[in-house]
Parts: structure tokens; sequence; C-alpha cells
């Protein structure tokens, strides 16, 4: 800490001073008259002072540093609630993704089923939508047009979808587009 390292500084400085004294005080007996004693007895008056001085300065920085302990003291149980709510959070977490692990688990074993029902040229046209989409190879009929592109499609077109017979895809952005019932039968609920 850097009041430590002034404290050090400090102290040097004393020993210095208490030196320079030293040899003020030994100058003393050789005096030859009463001004050049003056002027010795002052320079170590000085050093008196500033000796004082400093070592009130070390003080003030003892005083800081014991504060700060006590700072940081004051600081360590807030430190501890912290860790205990991160604690708390990253097994949240883990709890949820297990969870979704697991829902995801479901959700392909559901899929497989789904799959192994359907006409393969269904699915590959249903696979190739897809990747293409990024994902999303399904749109609905939605205010009389494509869901994915919002391409509006003609009466005809969406009574033929409506039937459920056979796969549609949309002229404009190539998606598969069904039915707003068979959307909602799969779990789609947006109108
Ligand atoms: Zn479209």
């Amino acid at each position: 800490m850097s009041g430590s390292k002034n404290g050090k500084v400090i102290q040097k400085k004393i020993k210095e001073l208490l030196d320079n004294q030293k040899r003020a005080k030994a100058q003393l007996y050789k005096v030859r008259n009463n001004k050049e004693y003056d002027t010795i007895t002052k320079s170590i008056d000085a050093a008196d002072a500033e000796c004082t001085r400093l070592e009130k300065e070390i003080e003030g920085i003892i005083t800081d540093l014991r504060t700060l302990d006590e700072e940081v003291e004051g600081l360590n149980p807030l430190i501890a609630d912290l860790v205990g709510e991160l604690d708390h959070k990253k097994q949240e977490l883990s709890m949820i993704k297990e969870n979704n692990a697991l829902e995801e688990q479901k959700l392909l074993k559901q899929r497989e089923g789904l799959v192994a029902q359907m006409k393969k040229s269904d699915y590959s046209l249903y696979t190739r939508v897809r990747s293409a989409k990024k994902g999303l190879g399904v749109a609905r009929i939605r205010r009389n047009a494509c869901s994915g592109c919002q391409t509006i499609i003609p009466p005809q077109r969406q009574l033929e979808i409506r039937r459920n017979n056979r796969m549609f895809t949309c002229e404009y952005c190539g998606r598969i587009i069904v039915s707003a019932e068979v959307a909602k039968d799969a779990g789609d609920l947006e109108d």
C-alpha cells in the first residue's frame, strides 16, 4: 500500500534528521563564537520541529491505514453475501440448463415420431426449405398472406391449403404454407 511506502520514506527522513542533529550537537562543542553557536542551535531546533511534524504525519498514515482496514472488514459481509447470491444463481442456472436439456430430449423424441409419419418427399422438401430459411421452413396463412414473406396468397390457393390434403409452398419465399388451423394445432397460438 502507498501509505506504508510513505511511512518508510518518512522514517528514513527522520533518521537522516536525527543523524544531522547528532553531528550538529557534536559541533556545538567546537564553536568559536556566539554567532556560530546560534546558527547551530537554530538548525537543531529546526530539525526538532521537522521531526515532530514528520512523526505526526506517520501517525496520520497509521490512522488512515486503520480506517481502511475497518472499511475492508465492513465490506467482508457484503462480499460474502454477494458470493452466496452468485452461488445460488449458479445453482438455479444449472437447474434451468438441466430442465432445458430434458425438454429438448423430449421434443427431439417427439420430432422423430412425427418424421416417421411423414412422406419421405415431404420431409426432404421440409428439410430443404428449413435449411434455406435458417430454421423457419414453415409459414402459415395470416391476413391472406404468407406469414414468412407477407406475399398475398390468392383466395383459390388459400382454399386448397385449408383442405390440408397436400403440401403447398409459398410461390415467393418457398416456405411450406399451412392453414391457420394446422398452425394452431401445432401450438402456434398467434393470430
Ligand atoms: Zn412466403
